[in-house]
């Protein structure tokens, strides 16, 4: 992949995003709402395709793991329990000169502004990040709830109810894919640092014994994981926690080389019995579970696998985003630059566009598309001429062009252009779907 510079890297991706239908800023037309980002068409259908791989990898693909969809508002105690209400805030301080606001954990050392180069900075006080509303007709402090930080608290609660429903018994875990909401006061750096934002989390429940390996087992899992989004391996690594929470045993994440820096991606946390144990303290319900075999009670030990979907498709975006430089023969011209992501194509927004040569084509190329809708995710491209339509498809990633022509009507063939080699082959219609298959399934 060609090298970007950082800057200008970021700001292209984020570009090509807003002008082909990936993310907007939220209420553009009010002049945007920081920290909330819409996905475009082309958006959605890539975070969804990201989401249904992990349901798939963590969920379907598994017969010890169980999904999942809470609400998004719970029991107000349930924050009080898990601790965000009183304690889940960034210490933050403020330029003074410039009033750029910093994460204090965040800044260099020693403490200056990373905007300004100030030493002018204000004592560093806590913001807490829980996003607060009112249920029921009374807004005061009795009827304050909460919009869900982390869509993990809610597993936690249901716990025994899924058990008895299903008739699991430990280890076994439950996944989550999910809305959480965090007021943070820097959102930045496009959809890494949102105030609503997507989380995919799966809490595996198991007995303390042997839990150490069900750790690495969950670690390894993960880190295969981002091999099947053909994620470069040497912009990820593994970050073990220095500082650990009082009830952790170990916690480390996975972080991706953004074109502005490593960022945190996902974190495997293995966090004890603290969850179990602060809810069965605030709730006044008995929460352990009873081992059959050896007759004994216990409240089960969690290691969480926890990663936000808009980082995850954030990262798969920079991971397939690249230029190709062709030199133009004509003096004076600039090189002809070729956008294109790389995006498996699993998870392509579109897998197979089909496209008429000429518009009298235009009911051919669509009666062919239909023999694919449900199968693969596909589009009908008809506006502009066949090379443009090509640049197009590059920019968002779409790695099958079948192009319908007149030779089409005679030899019953089609032309499939590949998207990273730009090879045409020429393939007979009946033919067709076991030439994509194997190359969009076969992967
Ligand atoms: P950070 O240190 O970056 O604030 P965190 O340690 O608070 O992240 P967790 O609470 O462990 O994050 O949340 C799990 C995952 O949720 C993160 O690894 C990240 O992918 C995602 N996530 C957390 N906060 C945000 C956010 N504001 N915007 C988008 N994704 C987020």
């Amino acid at each position: 992949m060609a090298e970007q510079p950082v800057e200008s890297s970021m700001e292209k991706i984020v570009s090509l995003c807003k002008r082909r239908g990936f993310v907007f800023q939220s209420s553009e037309i009010y002049g945007g709402f920081n920290g909330f980002w819409d996905y475009g068409p082309y958006g959605i259908a890539l975070k969804r395709a990201i989401e249904r791989l992990w349901w798939n990898y963590m969920v379907e693909s598994r017969n010890n793991v169980v999904g999942l969809d809470s609400t998004i508002i719970c029991h107000p105690k349930t924050w009080k329990a898990s601790g965000h209400v009183d304690r889940f805030g960034d210490i933050m301080c403020d330029c003074k000169v410039c009033k750029t606001r910093f994460r204090v954990d965040q800044m260099p050392d020693p403490a200056t502004c990373t905007n300004c180069g100030s030493h002018d900075l204000t004592e560093p006080r806590e913001f807490n990040l829980m996003m607060k509303t009112y249920v029921g007709p009374v807004f005061d402090e009795d009827h304050i709830a909460y919009l869900r930080a982390e869509t993990c608290q809610p597993i936690f609660l249901d716990f025994h109810n899924i058990r008895i429903a299903t008739r699991m018994q430990l280890p076994f875990g439950i996944a989550q894919v999910g809305k959480a909401f965090r007021n943070e006061i820097t959102p930045r750096m496009f959809t890494f640092r949102s105030r609503e934002f997507s989380q995919m989390e799966m809490e595996f429940f198991c007995a303390d014994e042997g839990s150490m390996e069900w750790f690495e087992y969950w670690r390894d899992q993960r880190w295969n994981f981002y091999k099947l989004l053909n994620i470069d391996e040497s912009k990820l690594r593994l970050a073990p926690h220095d500082k650990l929470a009082h009830y952790a045993k170990a916690a480390v994440d996975i972080e991706y080389q953004y074109p502005f820096g490593w960022g945190e991606l996902e974190g495997i946390h293995h966090r004890g019995t603290w969850d179990m144990s602060q809810h069965q303290k605030f709730s006044e319900q008995p929460l352990e579970y009873l081992d059959q075999t050896t007759n004994t009670r216990f409240l089960p030990t969690v290691v969480e696998t926890s990663v936000g979907l808009d980082r995850m498709t954030l990262a798969v975006l920079c991971n397939a985003y690249d230029e190709d430089r062709a030199p133009t023969q004509k003096e004076g011209m600039e090189d002809d630059v070729r956008i294109v992501l790389h995006f498996p194509a699993s998870v392509a927004p579109v897998q197979v566009a089909f496209l008429p040569l000429s518009k009298k084509l235009n009911d051919n190329a669509q009666e062919l598309q239909k023999k694919f809708i449900g199968r693969y995710r596909t589009e009908l491209d008809v506006t502009g001429n066949i090379g443009k339509r090509y640049r197009r498809q590059d920019e968002i990633g779409t790695p099958f062009c079948v192009t319908f022509d007149f030779d089409s009507l005679e030899d019953n063939a089609v032309t499939v252009r590949e998207r990273d080699t730009m090879k045409q082959d020429r393939v007979p219609v009946d033919g067709l779907k076991a030439y994509l298959d194997a190359k969009i399934f076969g992967e």
